[in-house]
């Protein structure tokens, strides 16, 4: 018997969905690059339904069960008496979302003497000490792929949304206005503009298609060089280095895994090399930009806007300040948790738990360490190290005091199932 701690996000405020907005998802079969969807031997749920939160139990319960394992699903993870560190001390198996992340640090790695696998439910794997996981001999596993081209559609509509001032001009909308120059003082066309991506894997790439019929130009800079062909074929610039592509764009999205590397890239110098007014977009991870340089850089008009859904911690303080800084067009973590992403993570965890269990091999484009090193996924796109650092002020998001800034709009709470 393995005991399995799986750590999900809460049920809506209005409690667990029984009905839905539509009654099916389109069916794909494979991945742009040919690569086969998640391929468990079956599943327990109806692909559309809401698996991400702790009453979805990314639907594993049955399997896991019937096999007379145990199942542990929490949303109590911060802090060192919530759930999580309660059920880590005997646990095998520990499974979370980028969306809302165990933190597995190494002092809860060396809290958890059974631990074997941990297990992301999306893709992106840094709120594993990697190096912690490596020293313990863990393996680390994610579900490449699954939430990819949903981030792909994010960071386009967060593209569009900035450079035409979309959120500040609906705004106007609920407000009763009609003020037309009032939102047009800050909007663009994204034609003609230069659009670079910082990483052209599974994300950039999809993002540079997607942005292609825009009739822009296209910019990118990655460890590792795409195929002439794909350059050709979308009138790619590459460029040796970030600063190098950041002194030309107009807009920059970012789209590499967060690592030692990358932990604090868009500091106060690289920004100081943009164009004045460029934007960025980080779906990537919050860390990977300087959280107060980004605030300084709107508010002196270096920066014309800055969109995302990744923050560190998550959650962040309530009194974070991309919360409310100038010219910001944030969400909750959420690209890659679309419905649609949902079910093909939740199979994709699937698969890898039968793997597993049955002793056959992980998929290696699954792989983020195994056997003591970076492996697979994580050999190409990680370097070894550790990202968690400074997790563990996720905790005050529970702690924060009533009077710190809230949401705009804060939804009535009733219902919720927290557990
Ligand atoms: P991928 O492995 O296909 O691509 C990662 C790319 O980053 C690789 O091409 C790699 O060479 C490149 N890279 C690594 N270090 C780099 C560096 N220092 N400079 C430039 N390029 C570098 O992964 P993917 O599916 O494209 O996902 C990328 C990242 O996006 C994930 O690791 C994760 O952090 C994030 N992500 C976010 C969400 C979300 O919901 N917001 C969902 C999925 C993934």
């Amino acid at each position: 018997m393995s005991k399995v701690v799986c750590v999900l996000y809460d049920d809506p405020v209005t409690g667990y969905p029984k009905k839905y907005a539509r009654d099916d998802l389109p069916k794909l079969t494979h991945y742009p690059d040919g690569q086969s969807l998640p391929t468990p031997q079956g599943i327990d749920f109806k692909p559309g339904a809401l698996l991400g939160s702790v009453s979805g139990e990314l639907g594993l319960r049955k399997f896991l069960e019937s096999r007379g394992h145990k199942l542990v699903v929490t949303s109590d993870k911060d802090g060192p008496k919530s759930r999580l560190a309660k059920e880590i001390v005997d646990a095998e198996i520990l499974i979370s979302q980028p969306f809302w992340p165990a933190y597995a640090t190494a002092d809860l790695i060396g809290k958890a003497p059974k631990l074997k696998l941990i297990v992301t439910a999306g893709i992106g794997s840094d709120h594993t000490d990697l190096q912690a996981a490596m020293n313990r001999g863990i393996t680390v596993a994610e579900v490449t792929y699954c939430n990819s081209i949903s981030v792909s559609e994010h960071v386009v509509m967060m593209i569009l949304s900035l450079v035409r001032n979309y959120i500040p001009s609906h705004d106007w909308v609920v407000k009763g206005g009609w003020n037309i120059a009032d939102c047009v003082e800050r909007s663009y066309d994204v034609e003609g503009m230069n659009v670079g991506t910082v990483a052209a894997g599974r994300i950039g790439l999809a993002v540079l298609r997607r942005m292609k019929p825009f009739d822009v130009k296209l910019h990118y800079t990655d460890r590792h060089r795409l195929p002439e062909s794909v350059e050709q074929e979308l009138g790619l610039t590459f460029h040796q280095s970030v600063e190098s592509m950041v002194r030309v764009c107009d807009v920059v999205t970012i789209n590499c895994p967060l690592h030692p590397e990358t932990e604090g890239m868009f500091n106060d110098a690289l920004i100081a090399k943009m164009k004045r007014g460029a934007y960025i977009v980080n779906t990537a991870r919050g860390k990977i930009c300087d959280r107060d340089a980004i605030v300084r850089a709107l508010k002196s008009g270096q920066l014309a806007g800055y969109a995302g859904d990744v923050w560190f911690p998550q959650p962040p303080p309530r009194n974070h300040p991309w919360r409310t800084m100038p010219h910001e067009g944030m969400t909750p973590h959420i690209s890659g948790s679309s419905l649609s992403a949902q079910s093909r993570y939740a199979a994709g965890t699937r698969e890898i738990l039968e793997c597993y269990f049955d002793r056959r091999p992980i998929r290696s484009e699954y792989l983020i360490v195994d056997r003591g090193q970076l492996a697979g996924t994580g050999k190409h796109s990680y370097s070894a190290g550790n990202a968690t650092r400074g997790s563990e002020e996720a905790a005050k998001f529970k702690a924060a005091p009533a009077s710190a800034p809230a949401a705009k709009k804060k939804p009535k709470a009733r219902k919720k199932k927290t557990r």
